[in-house]
């Protein structure tokens, strides 16, 4: 059977109430008129009485029956919207939460991760170089351990203001964990790249943080590779990173490339 919702059936009772009353107002009119109802003018008088009655329910259906229904209804889904918007709002926040790390609000290793991997497969096509920094704050430990984890904290955001200013908008720039960050570089030369590394590490070698009355200096070493074209997102990454550990091994402070 077909089912109605409550405001069709009050519709139709509407619509029922106010045909009927035009068809007892039809009757009074051919009633006076000596039309195809008999009568004289009290029969139409009885009809033009029934129609008011019929029109004055019509009225109190519209009101009472149809009109609350619908007017919850254009309320409901106004609520109905703001929730979705609200809900679109705060997905939005989470999606942007999950791949940026909350300290320095630069992507996180998850980001990282999917951009490389997305950049390979694109490069590969058009046979492009592109290239791979990681850098590494050196006797970091020693920064947390003399000053605090807080203290640690404002050097590694302090660090990655510098890091965002020397990388170009298609570079991807992440924290991957610690006092670890990575570069992603497409269409770059190896020497470009050592380039811009170098630059980078004399940049943070120049930071003066202030903490208290003294002023905190930092360095960090960066180990760089160049995609070979073949290998994976993650030999690539074993490659810049055996590089960063030649660039501690010599000393800290410096870029080494293979
Ligand atoms: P190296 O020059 O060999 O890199 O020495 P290091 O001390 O930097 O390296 P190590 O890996 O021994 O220590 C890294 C330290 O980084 C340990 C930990 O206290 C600190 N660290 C890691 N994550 C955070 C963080 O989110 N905040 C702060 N403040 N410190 C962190
Ligand atoms: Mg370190
Ligand atoms: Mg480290």
């Amino acid at each position: 059977m077909m089912r109605f919702h409550k405001a069709e059936l009050f519709f139709f009772l509407l619509m029922f109430f106010v045909g009927i009353s035009g068809a007892f107002s039809l009757a009074a009119y051919s009633a006076a008129t000596g039309g195809f109802v008999v009568g004289g003018v009290e029969t139409a008088a009885s009809f033009a009485f029934m129609a008011m009655v019929l029109s004055g329910l019509s009225v109190v259906c519209g009101c009472f029956l149809v009109y609350p229904i619908m007017s919850r209804g254009v309320r409901e889904r106004g609520k109905l919207q703001k929730m979705t918007e609200s809900l679109s709002v705060r997905s939005l926040t989470l999606e942007h939460a999950a791949v940026t790390d909350s300290l320095t609000g630069m992507y996180n290793r998850r980001y990282f991760d999917d951009a490389l991997a997305e950049y390979l497969q694109a490069f590969g096509h058009i046979d492009k170089p592109i290239g791979m920094v990681i850098l590494d704050l050196d006797h970091f430990k020693a920064v947390n351990d003399t000053h605090g984890h807080d203290v640690g904290d404002k050097v590694l955001r302090q660090v990655a203001e510098c890091l965002q200013v020397f990388t170009r908008y298609h570079d991807v720039l992440a924290r991957l964990g610690g006092e670890e960050f990575a570069i992603l570089s497409p269409n770059i030369t190896e020497r470009q790249l050592y380039n811009l590394s170098d630059r980078i590490r004399q940049a943070v070698s120049e930071l003066q943080i202030p903490h208290g009355n003294v002023t905190l200096k930092v360095t960090v070493s960066a180990g760089l590779a160049i995609w070979d074209g073949v290998e994976s997102g993650e030999e690539l990454y074993r490659r810049a990173d055996k590089q960063l550990y030649e660039a501690k091994r010599q000393g800290r402070n410096r870029v080494c490339a293979a």
